[in-house]
C-alpha cells in the first residue's frame, strides 16, 4: 500500500460493542463461546465478539415475542414508531463519522464510499420507513349482503434476520425500516466476518428509545446461528440476504414451521452495451457496475455484452479506466478498491480468474491478487470469452469483469436471459424503442438503462427466477412484513 504525503488518512474508529443485545442486555453468549472479526486489509485481529447459537436465538426470540406481545412496542401508536425510526436516523448521522470508519474497518471497503454510498442510503432508508410507519392500512371492502368488511395489516410478527458481509449496515437498514415500520419485532443474525457495525446500530437503537426486545442481535454464524433462527418456532418470518445455496437450506429448515420466507440472492447480472450508446458513459458507468464494493455486489454487472463494431474501442476505454484504479488501504480517502471480505473470497476469486484463462479467454488487465497482506485483488478483465465459460455462468462475487461480444438486437435478449439468476440488468442505447424494448423483455428486477447501481429507498429491489423471492425497499417490501386480516361484521 502506498502511503505518500497528499492522502488523507482517516482514524480506525474504537470498537465499542462486542457483546449481543437480548431483550434490551447487553450479554455474552450462553456458551460464552467467542469468534474473531479481522481486518481484511491487514488480516490482523479487530476483536473477538460474543458468539451466539440456539440458545442465544431462543432467549432472543421470546424477548422478541415479548416486546411484540406484551410490550410498550405493542401498544405504541404507528406514528410514534415512525418517531423512533426518524430519531435512530437522527443518530446515525450524528455518529456518521465513526460508523463510516466502523464499516471499512470491519468490512474493508474504501472510506470514501462507505461516506458517499451506504451512510447516506442506510439514513434514507430508514426516513423513508419511518414515513410509512403510519401509512400501512387496510381497505374498506363492499361485500355482498348486510356486512362491514374491512382488512386491517398487522404485523407478521417476530422476524429473523440473516444478512451478508458485503453491505453489512445497508442490510440492516433494508431489513430493519420495514420491519420496524410494520410493528414487527427482530432477531438479527449478522454474517460472521462484519459484525461490527450492526452491533453499534443496536446501540443507537437502544440511544433513540427503541424499547427493549424489539431489536435483538446475535452474532455467530450460520449452521448453528442462522439456522437455529429458521427452524425456532417461535420466529414468523426469514428475512435472508446472500447465496442461493444457502437459501436452499434455509428453505428446506423452514419448511418445518412454514415461516414466511423472502430471499435477495446472487446474480449474474447482463450488463448491454449497444452501438448507438454514448461511449464514455457507458464504459464509466459499466466500471461503476462491476468494481465498485470490489465487486462484491449481488447486482453486479459481470456480464458484459458490447455490440461488435465497438467492442475494440470499448475494450481500450474499459480496460485503461481498470488499470488506473487505485488499491490499497481503504482508510485512505483517494483508494478506489479495498481488499475481498476474507481469505475463503479471494481463493474463489482466484480460482475463478484461473478457470476463465484455461477456458481461453484473455485476460486484458490484472489477474492476480494484489500485494501479500490483505485480500487484494487485482482488478481484472477478461475479453474473448463465451456464454458457456464458467466465467460468465457463475457469480465471482470480485473484481472480474466478462465481456463478451454481440451483432445485433435480435440475439441479446435470448443470452441475457440464459442464467438461472434474474436480479438486474442494464442496457446503454440511445434508441428509446430498444431500451424499453430490452427492459420488457429481460427477466430481472431491476433494468438500468444508461445508468447502473442506482438505489434508493422507494424503489423496490429484487429477483426473478433463482434470484430471490420478495422484494426489498419501496412499498413492495412492507408486504413481507404484514399479515393480511379480514374482519367482517354484520350490519343487522
Ligand atoms: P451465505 O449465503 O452463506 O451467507 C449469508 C448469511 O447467511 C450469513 O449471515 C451466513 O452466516 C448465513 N448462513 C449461512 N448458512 C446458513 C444456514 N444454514 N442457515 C441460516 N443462515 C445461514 O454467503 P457467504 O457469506 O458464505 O458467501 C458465499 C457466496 O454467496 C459469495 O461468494 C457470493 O457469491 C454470495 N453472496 C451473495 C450475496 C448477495 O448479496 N446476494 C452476499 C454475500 C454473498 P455466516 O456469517 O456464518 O456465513
Amino acid at each position: 500500500m502506498s502511503t505518500t504525503l497528499e492522502q488523507t488518512l482517516v482514524a480506525a474508529p474504537e470498537v465499542r460493542q462486542t457483546q449481543m443485545l437480548i431483550g434490551g442486555k447487553w450479554c455474552d453468549s450462553v456458551s460464552g463461546k467467542t469468534f474473531q472479526t479481522v481486518n481484511p486489509a491487514t488480516e490482523e485481529v479487530i476483536a473477538d465478539v460474543a458468539e451466539g447459537d440456539a440458545a442465544d436465538i431462543d432467549l432472543a426470540a421470546k424477548a422478541a415475542r415479548k416486546a411484540l406481545e406484551n410490550g410498550p412496542w405493542s401498544r405504541m401508536d404507528a406514528r410514534d414508531r415512525g418517531r423512533l425510526i426518524n430519531k435512530l436516523a437522527d443518530l446515525l448521522e450524528d455518529n456518521f463519522d465513526e460508523l463510516s470508519a466502523l464499516e471499512t474497518l470491519d468490512n474493508g471497503k474504501p472510506i470514501s464510499d462507505a461516506r458517499a454510498a451506504d451512510l447516506p442510503l442506510v439514513i434514507d432508508c430508514l426516513r423513508y420507513y419511518a414515513g410509512w410507519a403510519d401509512k400501512i392500512h387496510g381497505e374498506t371492502i363492499p361485500v355482498r349482503g348486510n356486512y362491514f368488511t374491512y382488512t386491517r395489516r398487522e404485523p407478521v410478527g417476530v422476524c429473523g434476520q440473516i444478512i451478508p458481509w458485503n453491505f453489512p449496515m445497508l442490510m440492516t437498514a433494508w431489513k430493519w425500516g420495514p420491519a420496524l415500520a410494520a410493528g414487527c419485532t427482530i432477531v438479527m443474525k449478522p454474517a460472521e466476518q462484519t459484525p461490527l457495525t450492526c452491533l453499534r446500530m443496536a446501540e443507537l437503537a437502544q440511544e433513540a428509545g427503541i424499547p427493549d426486545g424489539v431489536i435483538n442481535v446475535v452474532p455467530g454464524f450460520g449452521p448453528t446461528a442462522g439456522a437455529a433462527a429458521v427452524k425456532h418456532p417461535g420466529i414468523d418470518k426469514i428475512a435472508f440476504t446472500g447465496e442461493h445455496l444457502t437459501a436452499q437450506i434455509i428453505m428446506a429448515d423452514a419448511a418445518q414451521t412454514l415461516k414466511r420466507l423472502t430471499f435477495e440472492l446472487g446474480g449474474k447480472s447482463p450488463n448491454v452495451i449497444f452501438n448507438d450508446a454514448d461511449l464514455e458513459a457507458a464504459v464509466a458507468g459499466t466500471e461503476f457496475g462491476l468494481f465498485f464494493n470490489q465487486g462484491q455486489c449481488c447486482c453486479a454487472g459481470s456480464r458484459v455484452f458490447v455490440q461488435e463494431s465497438i467492442r475494440d474501442e470499448f475494450i481500450e476505454r474499459i480496460v485503461s479506466r481498470a488499470a488506473e484504479r487505485k488499491l490499497g488501504n481503504p482508510f485512505d480517502t483517494s483508494t478506489a478498491q479495498g481488499p475481498q471480505i476474507d481469505q475463503t473470497q479471494l481463493d474463489k476469486i482466484l480460482s475463478y480468474i484461473d478457470k476463465g484463462r484455461e477456458a481461453g479467454a484473455a485476460c486484458l488487465t490484472g489477474g492476480n491478487r494484489f500485494g501479500d497482506k490483505g485480500y487484494f485483488v487485482e482488478p481484472t478483465i477478461f475479453a474473448d470469452v463465451t456464454d458457456d465459460m464458467d466465467i460468465a455462468k457463475n457469480e465471482i462475487f470480485g473484481p472480474v469483469m466478462s465481456i463478451l461480444s454481440f451483432k445485433d438486437e435480435s440475439e441479446i435478449i435470448e443470452r441475457a436471459n440464459n442464467t438461472f439468476y434474474g436480479l438486474a440488468a442494464a442496457v446503454w442505447t440511445r434508441d428509446v424503442g430498444k431500451a424499453h424494448r430490452y427492459a420488457k423483455s429481460v427477466r430481472a428486477g431491476t433494468v438500468w438503462v444508461n445508468c447502473y447501481d442506482v438505489f434508493d429507498a422507494g424503489a423496490p429491489f429484487g429477483g426473478f427466477k433463482m434470484s430471490g423471492i420478495g422484494r426489498e425497499l419501496g412499498a413492495a417490501a412492507l408486504n413481507n412484513y404484514t399479515e393480511l386480516k379480514t374482519v367482517t361484521m354484520s350490519l343487522d
